[in-house]
């Protein structure tokens, strides 16, 4: 029998229909995979742009798989957290080769795959398979510890732990796809983190964070996320209307993106004179440059940190002599084909 929560929970999601990307064909975990990792940074209307562009020029984990890596990222341009595209490639790879194709049907299974946690694993098997695994995002956590009454904290494996075995129950005994699609929504639409709709909500009467006027203090967290601070120097060397571009190898923000040359400093101040021609001896083998300006400093905040990015634009008199390996002159018409980070695609670095 299902409990009582998750009978109130389905009939508010029969009521609210909010549909997700790929809910409009045949259930292919294909399709179920790529809009559940985009969509786990982003909202679902900002993100279904991206998902169709991406699914449209990758319809099948095969032509995932045979695509070039630049090419993965350059779709997946403006959503960040570039990791999960490279991720992505890497499991297309192992499906190809591993399962001949054929998507994992078992939760087990779908966890091996690289870049495939917990959440993406019960994404998956319960919405393209019906496996009555619960998600357990922060939406969720907010509704079951608010709902049940969960003090422990939800970023440590206990409070972690009690959130997923309520879920484990709620989700017995209803279909594992609803009720995994209406708590999420649930939890976006109505239990939400500021101003959580209480006096319409649903299933009220029996919540123990609104029977007991403690909703503002659930759930509860033990850490604050700590923050860094990077002030990024991009140094845009110009020459006959093209820029250099270098693809970032770093195990850092931005892997397999290209950027200009990039000094970090400890401040937004602009790079001395001697700084950038020791770059341009670097890169180009000669420092026969001249700084012609500089833009205001741009901030994009990610998840751990904050970014304070600042473009210095130098023109070069004398043809490089060297190339840097994995650099490219790039002219405005072929940017494009470049997969850049966010702050990078919004500048004109050509002109
Ligand atoms: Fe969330 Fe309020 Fe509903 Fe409880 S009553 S589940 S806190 S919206």
């Amino acid at each position: 029998m299902p409990d009582l929560f998750s009978k109130q929970l389905l009939q508010w999601h029969s009521r609210t229909p909010r549909p997700l990307p790929w809910d409009d064909g045949p259930r292919d975990p294909y399709h179920i995979w790529i809009s559940e990792i985009i969509m786990q940074q982003t909202r679902i209307e900002q993100g279904t742009p991206y998902y169709l562009r991406f699914v449209s020029r990758f319809p099948t984990v095969q032509a995932l798989a045979l695509a070039p890596e630049d090419v993965v990222l350059k779709y997946w341009q403006g959503l960040g957290y570039y990791s999960r595209a490279r991720n992505l490639h890497k499991a297309a790879k192992v499906i190809v080769s591993e399962y001949h194709g054929r998507f994992p049907d078992t939760y087990d299974r779908l966890l091996k795959l690289p870049g495939v946690g917990p959440y993406s694993a019960a994404a998956i098997a319960s919405f393209a398979y019906e496996q009555p695994y619960p998600v357990v995002d922060g939406n969720v956590k907010r509704v079951i510890a608010r709902y049940c009454g969960i003090r422990e904290s939800i970023d440590q494996p206990s409070g972690h732990k009690a959130v997923s075995m309520a879920a484990g129950d709620f989700i017995r005994g209803v279909s594992p796809s609803l009720f995994n699609q209406a708590i999420m929504n649930f939890g976006a639409l109505v239990c939400k983190p500021k101003g959580p709709l209480c006096h319409t909500c649903p299933v009220a009467k029996r919540c123990f964070a609104f029977q007991n006027d403690v909703v503002e203090s659930l759930p509860t967290r033990s850490k604050k996320k700590s923050n860094r601070e990077r002030y990024l120097h991009f140094i845009v060397f110009r020459q006959k209307q093209k820029c250099l571009l270098i693809r970032r190898e770093e195990k850092d923000i931005w892997k397999g993106l290209f950027t200009p040359p990039l000094l970090e400093t400890k401040s937004t101040r602009s790079p001395s004179a001697k700084q950038l021609r020791a770059v341009a001896l670097k890169l180009l083998g000669h420092h026969d440059i001249h700084l012609v300006g500089s833009s205001p400093v741009v901030t994009q905040k990610l998840s751990h940190q904050t970014l304070h990015g600042r473009f210095h634009f130098i023109e070069i008199h004398s043809a490089p002599l060297t190339l840097p390996e994995d650099g490219a002159w790039v002219s405005a018409k072929k940017i494009a084909e470049f997969a850049r980070p966010k702050m990078v695609a919004e500048i004109n670095l050509t002109r």
